[in-house]
């Protein structure tokens, strides 16, 4: 277990190319234990990327990290037990229903760690009115609750989310940020991408800008608004993603 003192995830100088285009040139992350840590930046700017290195689903090019205190490439099979992952896209199978998936989900992933049981599960993420309906039936929002619910599965010391709550409605946004707060109260660490800036706002314990590959500013909002000497996240990060490259660069 992550204690309050430890940090839930560290990373330096991470680098990570496609072919001849350098997506990750130099990222600087710290997660510290049960915070929520917010990545925002526009299309394109490298989140996805970071979080794929992040979870040792792609091998950085360069920089050193810890997530967890393990090598997330070298340990993944370890780093997945104890980290819920929600892609920006899964494929969820349409034929089963919510209830179904998440049973055969506890039985397929790592049989040492302690599975939340499914019909819990589902009440955790508002979906125990659904969890008998096929899931090509479930609505957009539904669906992202239950990929939630399956990052939840084995009650994760870390969360990492790619835009968890992106194309949701206002209601069940709040109804995400809610869970999510509520995981925070338990101790869970929580690492997320957006592109809602309301939403870094009002979650973020501390947040980082990327942009084209690197953390232009980071801090908590206080520090980057300070720091800037703006009174809003929207001008910062307009001035963050008007940088030219030249300046972007150095
Ligand atoms: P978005 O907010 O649109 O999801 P992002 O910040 O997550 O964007 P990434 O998906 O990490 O950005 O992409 C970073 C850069 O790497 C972009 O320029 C993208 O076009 C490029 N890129 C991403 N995946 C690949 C790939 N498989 N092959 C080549 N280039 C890629």
């Amino acid at each position: 277990m992550t204690t309050a003192h430890s940090p839930a995830l560290i990373a330096r100088g991470l680098r990570y190319d496609y072919g001849a285009f350098e997506a990750l040139r130099g990222i600087d992350i710290d997660v510290h234990a049960g915070e929520l840590f917010v990545l925002l930046g526009t299309n394109g700017a490298g989140k996805t990327t970071t979080l794929d290195v992040l979870e040792g689903r792609r091998q950085p090019g360069g920089g050193s990290l810890r997530t967890l205190g393990m090598d997330p490439w070298r340990q993944r099979r370890m780093v997945t037990a104890r980290v819920g992952i929600v892609l920006q896209e899964s494929a969820l199978p349409q034929e089963l229903t919510p209830l179904e998936f998440l049973q055969l989900w506890n039985r397929l992933t790592d049989a040492a760690a302690t599975h939340v049981p499914a019909d819990n599960n589902l009440a955790r993420v508002g979906l125990a009115h659904r969890r008998d309906v096929r899931i090509g039936r479930l609505s957009g929002g539904e669906r992202r609750k239950l990929e939630l619910a399956t990052a939840l599965a084995t009650d994760p010391e870390l969360l990492i989310l790619d835009e968890p709550t992106s194309g949701l409605d206002p209601e069940t946004r709040a109804d995400t940020w809610e869970l999510l707060r509520d995981l925070l109260r338990r101790g869970t660490s929580i690492l997320l991408t957006t592109h809602y800036l309301e939403e870094a706002a009002t979650l973020a314990d501390r947040l980082a800008i990327v942009h084209r590959g690197r953390v232009a500013v980071s801090g908590t909002l206080d520090e980057v608004l300070t720091a800037h000497r703006m009174t809003t996240l929207a001008d910062v990060f307009h001035q963050v993603s008007t940088t030219s490259p030249e300046e972007a660069s150095r």
